[in-house]
């Protein structure tokens, strides 16, 4: 409930106070870039919600078909496609599907951090800590992989999730809304934080997607979805900038998500300019631009 106390400890200071994003270069002959990203949560999604969910099978099938259909799907389609990505895997899933771990690896694309659970990170959140090295030691303990990227479940993030990120050796994460190109975050203490790939919110596919008992939303056609993201990715696309998707494979590895995405990213490929990448790529290109800027 909002009171003049809450109003009172609202601080008069940007939520984030991060310099401007420095306009680096992409890598030539590229001037735009688009951040080809998945969130695996598979069953996580809907157990990070509500415990009991585990007991409601046909709930538990929505995630369940990211192993058996979605996620096959999109790596065939990736393959088709010639295109590497970054997978935010979340820990439990790589518990349950190690399979489908293993085979997002075995293709060449990049593991990402995406919790263990899919805990949303709330304020004073007891759980951050333990999602965080949970999640790392299941990636590890399955796919052998220690990940420099971070995507933070339900797209909420802390101020102890900002330091902590750091403390773990994460080198980049993707999860803020506020830029469209990538910068340094600013850790409360003013030191350097981890490297923000900002999201581009209309790219989530689950927003136009996906409807179920427990995330009812309107599902609209291919048409209308195309129409989106040509748009923002052309205008993108003018101003040398970047943007980034959010596709799960319980969405877009749908017969007909998946028949969208196939012309949105052979559109996008049609584009000469266009950087299409994974994360570790673009946070090294940043890397590289950020340390010969500093004279190192
Ligand atoms: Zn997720």
């Amino acid at each position: 409930m909002l009171d003049s106390k809450a109003l009172a400890s609202i601080p008069l200071v940007p939520a984030n106070t991060a310099p401007p994003a420095p306009a680096y270069p992409w890598p030539k002959p590229h001037t735009s870039a688009m951040f080809l990203s998945f969130d695996v949560d598979a069953e996580s999604a809907w157990t990070s919600k509500d415990a009991t969910h585990a007991q409601r099978l046909i709930t538990m099938s929505y995630g369940g078909y990211e192993a058996r259909v979605g996620t096959p799907k999109l790596l065939e389609l990736l393959e088709q496609l010639d295109l590497k990505a970054t997978f935010f895997v979340t820990g439990w899933s790589v518990d349950a599907h190690p399979a489908m771990g293993e085979a997002i690896l075995k293709a060449g694309h990049e593991i990402g951090h995406h919790g263990y659970h899919h805990l949303l990170p709330d304020p004073g959140d007891p759980w951050i800590e333990e999602e965080l090295e949970r999640g790392f030691e299941a990636l590890k303990r399955r796919l052998g992989v220690r990940p420099i990227g971070y995507r933070a479940p339900y797209g909420e993030f802390t101020e102890q999730l900002r330091a902590s990120l750091v403390r773990h050796g994460i080198v980049y994460t993707s999860s803020f809304r506020d830029d469209v190109r990538p910068y340094r975050h600013r850790l409360a203490d003013g030191r350097p934080g981890a490297i923000e790939l900002p999201v581009t919110a209309s790219y989530d596919d689950w927003m136009h997607g996906l409807s179920t008992r427990f995330s009812p939303r309107p599902i609209f056609p291919k048409e209308h979805v195309l129409s989106l993201w040509k748009d923002e990715l052309d205008e993108v696309r003018d101003w040398g900038a970047m943007v980034t998707t959010v596709l799960h494979p319980q969405c877009s590895g749908r017969p007909m998500r998946l028949r969208l995405l196939r012309e949105f990213l052979s559109y996008a490929k049609s584009c000469p300019d266009l950087w299409i990448t994974t994360g570790e790529a673009i946070a090294r290109n940043f890397q590289t631009h950020e340390a010969a800027a500093a004279g190192r």
